[in-house]
């Protein structure tokens, strides 16, 4: 059974949130643990290459939306 590295809570696999990355497994019991870890990782840690790759993906995701925004625009 997963437990959340946040609180320590025990969830049923298929629930929460389990995040795989190179290394190793994150596991989160609910969306507010793993808005916690976000947190500590991005505010409390604040490595530059975090904190530089973060920007970058907001980036482009924020340009993804903007294209997706014009071709519905497009689209009515
Ligand atoms: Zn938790």
């Amino acid at each position: 059974m997963p437990k959340c590295i946040v609180c320590g809570r025990f969830f049923h696999e298929g629930q929460g949130i389990v995040i795989k990355i190179p290394g190793g497994l994150l596991e989160f019991h609910s969306s507010r643990c793993a808005q916690k870890f976000l947190r500590m990782l991005l505010e409390e840690r604040g490595s530059e290459c975090v904190a530089r790759e973060a920007l970058e993906l907001a980036r482009g995701l924020r340009s993804s939306l903007e294209r997706l925004e014009e071709g519905r625009a497009k689209a009515i």
